[in-house]
């Protein structure tokens, strides 16, 4: 399975598989009970390898990161993502001992993409202040608004810089799959590892993360042996994990990569990237809802903004904007809360700093269309009870359309 999701990602020929997939001291990948598993390793590996023996010094692994940190003379670590990377980053900079202020968020743009001339400016000045970057983590698919990094960039600036280059694509690597949207991954392949998780939308049980490494003989730095187990020399791929024992997950996606295949996941990338530019579409044209992110993935946001407020937002001064903005934020909430507890339809809700509103926090729905069996006609209905409910909300409904007719009167 290691090797099926390596040659989706790296393409590698065959002769490639043969020498590397049975060999005792490589490891194409590791298997994990989840994407978080999975960026923790890749970066153990980055940050090992960062932190590597040097003449009588013997690695970080042996001498521990004060060790390390005395022998290499650097004042900190560092690891470099957008803003919009996910949580389980933060705990691997945690777990790893360099720090959750040192995961280093870059500014995102209005496609929720980094910024690269962000990135250098901070490469730049981590370089000045002698604090060494670990990796930089393109992210393909965030998990708030589905967007993809520039990965080639990313690629570019890593590969000048000598920095370990990983790549999250725990939601979004599944669209490999398809062969009419993977060249929006393009640059994937020069990543040094990626994460991707089958429980996402491989349509695999939960449980099912998957860490992939271009070069197979990076693990070494966190090769580890046992007497009884784990032996020296036998292929075990236990040696390059960071858990032990787990469960047979890899079984799933063994079964869904046959019985789904290819083609069916394409099918399945496909039809939800069209349903996801359909529904951004419906609510575009609707007087009464903001599309917030266009989806590049099957995944967008919005909120519900009635006709009259619209108008009003568009001649409103700055301190207006403000109160009608949060005013909004408590009624994409409540909106959500009352729908979900209704039970007849569900959409997610997080918070974003849109450009198109000078990034002012801004509640929205998140939605991801994965599920096959979600028509347009279930999708108009989602948006025809949101506008019911937010009709219901006895407080931000009616102070927003009193708002709305004071600015538009005066
Ligand atoms: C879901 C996700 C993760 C974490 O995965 P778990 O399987 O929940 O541990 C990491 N990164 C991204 C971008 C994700 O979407």
């Amino acid at each position: 399975v290691l090797g099926m999701l390596h040659n989706l990602i790296y393409q590698q020929d065959d002769a490639f598989y043969q020498s590397w997939m049975h060999s005792a001291n490589h490891s194409l990948g590791a298997f994990c009970s989840g994407g978080t598993v999975a960026n923790i390793t890749a970066l153990w590996v980055a940050r090992n390898n960062v932190l590597k023996p040097d003449g009588e010094f013997p690695g970080i692994n042996k001498a521990g990161l004060f060790g390390a940190m005395r022998h290499y003379g650097y004042r900190d670590l560092a690891i470099l993502v957008s803003e919009r990377g996910h949580y389980s980053l933060g705990k691997a900079a945690d777990v790893l001992g360099i720090g959750r202020d040192q995961l280093i968020s870059v500014p995102a743009d209005n496609q929720n993409r980094i910024c690269i001339n962000a990135l250098e400016d901070t490469i730049t000045q981590l370089n000045r202040d002698n604090i060494k970057p670990v990796a930089i983590v393109g992210v393909a698919g965030t998990t708030e608004t589905g967007s993809i990094d520039p990965l080639n960039a990313l690629a570019d600036i890593a590969e000048r810089e000598g920095i370990h280059f990983h790549v999250d694509a725990a939601w979004g690597g599944a669209t490999l799959m398809s062969n009419n949207q993977r060249h929006k991954l393009a640059g994937i392949e020069r990543a040094d590892s990626v994460t991707i998780d089958a429980h996402k939308q491989l349509y695999v049980p939960m449980g099912a993360g998957m860490v992939l490494f271009k070069d197979p003989s990076v693990v070494a730095s966190i090769e580890h042996h046992a007497e009884y187990i784990l032996r020296k020399g036998a292929k075990d791929l236990g040696s390059h994990t960071l858990e032990g024992s787990r469960s047979g997950m890899a079984m799933l996606v063994f079964a869904c990569m046959n019985i789904i295949s290819r083609r069916g996941y394409e099918l399945l990338i496909d039809q939800s990237i069209d349903k996801a530019a359909a529904f951004a579409k419906m609510i575009s044209q609707h007087p009464d809802f903001e599309l917030i992110s266009e989806p590049e993935l099957c995944l967008l946001t919005y909120r519900f903004v009635p006709a009259r407020v619209q108008a009003a937002l568009a001649v409103a001064n700055e301190e207006q904007v403000d109160l009608i903005h949060n005013l909004l934020n408590d009624l994409t909430k409540f909106v959500q809360k009352r729908q979900r507890e209704s039970g007849q339809t569900f959409v997610s809700r997080t918070r974003l700093t849109p450009e198109q509103w000078q990034r002012r926090t801004t509640t929205v729905f998140r939605v991801v269309l994965a599920n096959p069996l979600t028509t347009q006609e279930i999708l108009h209905e989602v948006l025809v009870e949101q506008a019911a409910i937010a009709q219901e909300s006895e407080f931000a409904y009616p102070r927003l359309i009193t708002l709305a007719d004071s600015i538009l009167k005066s």
